[in-house]
């Protein structure tokens, strides 16, 4: 049961002696969880590390995601999905409650869809001020994000210094190709979205994201109506400042 390809064993240990490198280096080390296949395969060896194994240290670090009210039913549904198969739960956090009611009474419910200024507003009201909050005083966050999902990507270090939000970033999936990521969910029998079998490969907020066409770049169904190089969401700056190791 459970039977992993010797490829995607390996990856597996490698992204694991990450997480375990960086507790030892950083101690209070939080992942950011997007509740993307990404995040299914991170939280799945965070938290479901076996007690008295190597990796018996990975539950220690605390696992939130931000909820900025206008995620799909289907993300909601899979957060209690995730928290039931592990037995623990996910800290959430939220916008503040007045800075959205002034966005909304300033630029309309879906305000966002008028210029990159509002939507980089919108997305710093519900989900970088939540971030900014959520990684407080850590040492280090773990994030999902992988070399092949968007040209900004492609050049990420596995450890970098986050100078917008001060403190380390570290990327234990960057080399896992979308074809491992699914087929470790299939295998481990994963909870996942299920919008990703409509076409959906990155899933943010209902409004922001739809489907793509087979081929296209994996970030594209994200805020389509803007130009390419303005599409990230604050949490991952296109330009890296930081060292590698
Ligand atoms: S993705 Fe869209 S709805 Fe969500 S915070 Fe950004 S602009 Fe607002």
């Amino acid at each position: 049961m459970f039977e992993l390809s010797k490829a995607l064993q390996a990856r597996v240990r490698a992204s694991t002696s990450a997480l375990l490198a960086a507790l030892v280096e950083f101690k209070n080390v939080c992942y950011a969880n997007s509740l993307g296949p990404e995040s299914m395969v991170l939280t799945d060896l965070i938290w479901g590390a076996e007690q008295g194994s190597e990796a018996a240290a990975l539950p220690k670090i605390e696992i939130f995601s931000i909820d900025t009210g206008r995620l799909y039913p289907e993300t909601y549904d899979l957060i209690e999905r995730v928290q039931r198969r592990y037995g623990r739960a996910l800290r959430i956090y939220y916008p503040q409650a007045a800075a959205v009611e002034g966005w909304v009474d300033a630029n309309g419910i879906n305000g966002f869809r008028d210029g990159v200024e509002q939507r980089r507003g919108c997305c710093a009201i519900r989900k970088v001020e939540p971030f900014r909050r959520a990684v407080a005083g850590r040492d280090a966050w773990v994030t999902g994000i992988r070399r092949s999902q968007s040209a900004g990507r492609a050049t990420a270090a596995p450890v970098a210094w986050d100078g917008e939000y001060g403190l380390h970033k570290i990327s234990p999936l960057l080399d896992w190709t979308d074809k491992e990521v699914w087929e470790y969910i299939r295998r481990k029998q994963l909870p996942y979205n299920p919008l990703h079998d409509k076409g959906f490969p990155s899933i943010g907020c209902a409004p922001c994201t739809r489907a793509v066409q087979p081929g296209d770049d994996q970030r594209s169904g994200r805020w389509w109506w803007e130009r390419d190089e303005s599409r990230e969401c604050g949490l991952h700056p296109r330009t890296q400042v930081g060292f590698s190791k």
